[in-house]
């Protein structure tokens, strides 16, 4: 139950929202128990008794009387207005029936709407804080295996939330009001039949809930069997050649199989008790009914019961099983919406590692960017950066070349500070870059990686990544400088052709070429090239390489390359093996060292 209250608290923002739907709820309830009280003064007048008015008998308890009176000047009122013609009274009681229906749909109808106001902007609401957070956690949150969770945080915890949250929210205060309210109409009615009836209540919630508590058990684990399913069939997707190669398809079939069949079995369980549900509650309900008719006809016999008031209390009394099962429904999906909601908040309130500091500098960039003995290890595991000292002077070109696994975009993660380093300092300028936003630091800037990423939209949007208010003439000169604009114009709508998802619709080189178009768009102080042509073939990768002179030139550089002939011509290079630096230099110096990078290079078949 507490957990259901904190998950209500969610959608706390819309007071108003709710207070409407809550009125308009109270309205339904009022004008449904309106339209099922009208079927008395009809049985009157079918039973043809109207003229016996005076004869009412009140329940014999007291709360009955006021509401006998009410209901005897009513008829009163009622038998003058129909003039003894029962035809006429029948039709003025169809037609307000038929009023008091449509009031009460319409005021159902109203609070629905205000529902779906209140469902759908806490649902964006939340949407957007998981879009937000996502944009500022650190790049470390984000590797392959979150990210399959996170989307299916996005979506699938959303929908469950959203639909516990429609099931639920209104369920839990309208269903008790609608509950209370018919309550007080039978007391009314007649308290001494509702004494009896709320004798056997007890008996018949134990049973009803008995049933429903062992249902929600199972189907929290039908959930977790099914997950189970679903990821053993994803992942022999994901391995499919692997599995084919090495013969393992019989494997993972019995494996397979397994599985499912614990998840059918399981299944076969809850559907059993699922449709148990319906006919033991009706059994239940009729026999409660049956009683009721005894206890009731019995009343009547004896003449402490008007049959009008006991059939306008057995309308009432029918009315009353529905609410106890969506109340009971809202209670389970409001728990199940608990657990999505969550992992929702573990999201949302996820720590955001790299902070900016509460009175930032303005970066500026006229000296140097030095690495002065840095450390950095992921997750408090083995350092990967081990006390390095890197020194670039401004408009130099530096390589940072090595075995794979060195640690070479450790390096420049931590440059354009995704991370913080755990030890030593990066100065720009003799200014730790802590000091700064990450904004104004990233302003300085640019990065073309290995995988151009391109994201769905214009080829316009994508050179202009952030940038909204250039003009054309400015993304076009971009576009000429890395040798993009003859093939832009290529296609069909030129800057605005939309690219399809990442980019499927380009080639490698064509990509890459957009983003150092991008790249030298923003024209950035400090650019990092992070294998920026190792994917391409060697014809793109000349184009390629052609257009990253050009965003180099004048430029401070730090480039990561595996082929170590683009590297050649760097003003420094930087050799790493595991966290290390192990030799510094130029080419001809690293050569002369006779180490490492002499070796790679041998590896690579190039000339000295
Ligand atoms: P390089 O770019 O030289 O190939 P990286 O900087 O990618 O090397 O990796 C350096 C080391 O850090 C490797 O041992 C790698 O396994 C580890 N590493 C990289 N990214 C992460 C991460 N997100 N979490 C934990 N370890 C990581």
């Amino acid at each position: 139950m507490k957990a259901v209250f904190k998950f209500l608290r969610y959608a706390a923002d819309y007071k108003g929202l709710i207070f409407g739907n809550f009125i308009f709820n109270f309205f339904y309830i009022v004008f449904n128990l309106i339209s099922l009280l009208m079927i008395m003064p009809v049985l009157k007048i079918l039973f043809g008794k109207a003229e016996e008015t005076n004869e009412i008998k009140s329940s014999t308890y007291g709360v009955g009387d006021w509401f006998s009176h009410v209901y005897r000047d009513f008829l009163d009122w009622f038998s003058d207005l129909a003039k003894g013609e029962p035809f006429q009274a029948l039709a003025y009681l169809s037609i307000g029936l038929v009023i008091v229906t449509l009031f009460k749909n319409v005021s159902r109808y109203t609070a629905m709407n205000f529902m779906v106001l209140i469902r759908n902007k806490s649902i964006r609401k939340m949407r957007l804080d998981i879009y937000e957070k996502c944009l500022k956690l650190p790049i470390a949150y984000f590797n392959n295996e979150r990210k399959g969770d996170l989307i299916s945080r996005m979506s699938n915890d959303i929908k469950e939330i959203e639909f516990a949250l429609m099931v639920s929210l209104e369920a839990l205060y309208f269903q008790p009001l609608n509950i209370i309210i018919f309550m007080i109409a039978l007391v009314v009615l007649s308290a001494k039949l509702t004494l009896y009836i709320l004798l056997f209540l007890p008996l018949t919630a134990i049973i009803i809930g008995l049933i429903g508590r062992s249902l929600r058990r199972k189907s929290t684990k039908n959930q977790q069997l099914l997950g189970r399913v679903m990821s053993s069939f994803e992942e022999t997707l994901g391995g499919i050649r692997i599995i084919k190669a090495f013969n393992a398809s019989k494997y993972f079939y019995s494996r397979y199989e397994k599985q499912d069949q614990e998840y059918t079995r399981n299944n076969i369980s809850v559907q059993r008790r699922y449709d148990l549900s319906s006919p033991v509650s009706e059994t239940v309900g009729i026999s409660v009914s049956a009683l009721l008719l005894w206890l009731g006809g019995s009343m009547v016999f004896r003449g402490e019961l008007d049959p009008e008031f006991f059939l306008g209390y057995f309308a009432i009394f029918s009315q009353l099983i529905p609410p106890f099962k969506a109340f009971s429904n809202a209670l389970y999906a409001a728990q199940k919406g608990m657990a999505s909601l969550e992992r929702i908040q573990e999201l949302v309130t996820a720590p955001v590692v790299v902070e900016d500091p509460q009175q930032p500098d303005t970066p500026v960039f006229n000296v140097g960017l030095e690495l002065k003995n840095v450390s950095f290890e992921y997750h408090s595991e083995a350092k990967v950066i081990k006390n390095i000292n890197i020194d670039v002077k401004k408009g130099q070109t530096v390589a940072l070349v090595g075995p794979s696994g060195a640690g070479k975009t450790t390096l420049t993660d931590l440059i354009a500070r995704f991370y913080d380093v755990s030890d030593g300092a990066i100065l720009l300028d003799g200014k730790d870059i802590r000091k700064f936003t990450q904004e104004g630091l990233r302003d300085l800037i640019g990065v073309v990686s290995q995988e151009s990423i391109l994201f769905n939209d214009t080829v316009r949007n994508n050179i202009a990544l952030g940038l909204p208010e250039l003009t054309q003439r400015e993304v076009e000169e971009a576009a000429k400088a890395a040798y993009a604009h003859d093939f832009i114009m290529s296609f069909e709508n030129g800057y605005d052709t939309e690219i399809g998802e990442r980019g499927g619709k380009l080639s490698g080189g064509q990509k890459q070429r957009l983003s150092i178009a991008r790249a030298l768009l923003k024209n950035p102080e400090i650019l990092i090239l992070d294998e920026a042509t190792s994917a391409l073939d060697s014809q793109s990768e000349k184009a390629v390489q052609k257009a990253l002179e050009l965003l180099m030139k004048d430029r401070t550089s730090i480039v990561i390359a595996h082929r170590l002939s683009t590297v050649m011509h760097a003003d420094k290079i930087v050799v790493l093996d595991q966290g290390e630096v192990i030799e510094t230099g130029t080419h001809k110096e690293l050569i002369a060292n006779q180490k490492l990078y002499h070796k790679l290079i041998q590896l690579q078949e190039l000339k000295a």
